[in-house]
């Protein structure tokens, strides 16, 4: 018999299945209605008109046995609940830090260090934005500048280190605004809107001591930081023989703090925390988060949300997983990959990023062409996805003017513990189905636009086959009052 031997052994999911939540499969004629319905934006689908949801790796999370043994212990007390010392013992012992402010998910910790520590006419360095973040930093009267190295910006570059800062950049501009005028740099690992990309150790070395040299802060956005750790272990110099544990401690050693959102790295439905280590500003953060989430020994959650946190933070670490994990977005990258279609390189932690500008060459930004990508798959399949480009950049806050971001992508993100390697063959095969039909694809016009975070709840229609543009692509959009 002649059998072709595999290249090298298959990996397999680290844990097998004990509950099951069966999924629901649409027409194409129900899946027209629903998502015109939801104005071609995948956030107002209805998830029960959704196949397989890969539109967020956010709550998204199964949760072990061990860790829903855990929720049954919630000592639901107003004041001092047990589950927060045993979150705060376990936060000290794999982040590092002294001081924890739970809070009900990241933003909530964004608020409270934006609020804290940012004046009117700040400057925050970050290695590109964030959503959530960027909108608390502005609220909080400061501008978002970005430091990340240029290849970030660059789908096709395959730096290994893609999330790291520029130093230069950041030196310029301490330079140019003075250091009074940026009260913490802001960094990410792994960095979400460059595709899931991580920094390197040394580079946050670096920016620890130029940071240090000026008296700046560095706070962390830990929410992905596991995973990052992980990607040093494989990629950096050094790091082959340490744990992922060592390695996320020594991330966060290099930082004064973190703002953490539970729902990713953390393998739970809803939680985050704030991070500190100076003892003056925990003070400040512990009174402020009694205004906006609750108690500080509980903010915004329930006793058995804080008891899921902390397990989870004993299982984010366990290199199975993680290998599991991280070789689950391999494979449905390196899918896309064998099939020529464009998608940002190296691949990611927690998504594939489809390169929409590239799929839909024909659609120009201003036509939303990763917004209509992702209508489309969900037209496909049902598989819903979301758009991280130009309806995601928003808008300037001082000028009103949209921002045009270089990277216009899909993000086909990959929930922790929940598909499975078929889930993932379904995936791929209609991304491919869509991409050989993407010359039919048309771009799609605004026609609803929320003044905050506009990605969430914007609404669309399709362009029609037969109108060309009146004025110059981009025109009508700009001119439009805010
Ligand atoms: C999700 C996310 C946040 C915000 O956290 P929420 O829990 O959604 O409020 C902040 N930063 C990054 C990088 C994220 O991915």
């Amino acid at each position: 018999m002649v059998y072709a031997k595999p290249e090298r052994r298959s990996w397999a999911e680290p844990f097998k299945i004990k509950v099951v939540e069966p999924l629901k499969t649409t027409s194409p004629q129900q899946r027209q209605q629903a998502i015109r319905e939801a104005g071609y934006n995948t956030f107002l689908l209805r998830s029960d008109d959704v196949y397989i949801d890969l539109l967020t790796d956010s709550g998204t999370n199964a949760m072990s046995d061990y860790q829903w043994a855990g929720m049954m212990l919630g000592d639901e007390a107003y004041a001092g609940s047990k589950n927060f010392y045993y979150l705060e013992a376990n936060m000290r012992r794999f982040y590092g830090y002294r001081y924890l402010v739970p809070t009900h998910q990241g933003r909530g910790a964004e608020h409270i260090i934006s609020q804290l520590l940012i004046k009117s006419g700040d400057c925050v360095p970050g290695n590109m934005y964030f959503t959530t973040t960027r909108e608390h930093q502005e609220r909080a009267g400061g501008s978002f500048v970005d430091v990340i190295i240029d290849e970030a910006h660059d789908p096709e570059s395959l730096h290994p280190f893609k999330g790291n800062v520029d130093l230069q950049k950041l030196a310029d501009l301490i330079n140019k605004v003075g250091a009074k005028k940026i009260p913490y740099i802001c960094v990410a690992a792994t960095v979400n809107m460059a595709g899931g990309q991580p920094i390197s150790m040394e580079n946050l070395r670096a920016v620890r001591k130029l940071a240090e040299q000026h008296g700046i802060r560095v706070i962390l956005d830990a929410t992905r930081a596991v995973e990052n750790a992980y990607f040093i272990k494989l990629r950096e110099q050094g790091y082959a023989g340490k744990s992922v544990a060592e390695i996320l401690k020594e991330l966060c050693s290099y930082t004064d703090g973190a703002t953490m959102s539970g729902k990713k790295d953390l393998l739970v439905n809803i939680g985050g925390f704030l991070a500190l280590n100076d003892e003056k500003l925990y003070d400040e953060a512990r009174n402020m988060v009694v205004v906006f989430e609750g108690l500080h020994t509980y903010g915004g959650l329930a006793g058995r949300d804080m008891e899921a946190m902390a397990r989870g933070m004993e299982e984010m670490v366990n290199e199975d997983y993680l290998r599991a994990r991280i070789g689950q977005v391999e494979y449905l990258g390196s899918k896309l990959l064998d099939w020529e279609i464009p998608i940002v390189e190296p691949i990611g932690g927690h998504a594939v990023f489809l390169n929409a500008k590239k799929i839909l060459e024909h659609i120009p930004q201003e036509q939303y062409p990763a917004q209509a990508l992702a209508a489309e798959i969900y037209l496909d399949s049902g598989v819903r996805t979301m758009e991280r480009g130009i309806v995601s950049a928003g808008r300037d806050a001082a000028t009103g003017d949209q921002h045009r971001p270089s990277l216009e992508l899909v993000r086909v993100t990959i929930p922790r513990r929940v598909y499975t390697q078929a889930h993932m063959d379904v995936t791929a095969e209609s991304i491919l189905a869509v991409y050989e039909n993407r010359k039919k694809v048309r771009g799609l016009k605004m026609t609803y636009e929320p003044k905050y975070l506009r990605f969430f709840q914007a609404r669309f229609e399709k362009i029609p086959a037969s109108s060309r543009p009146e004025h110059p692509a981009g025109a009508r959009l700009e001119t439009e009052p805010r």
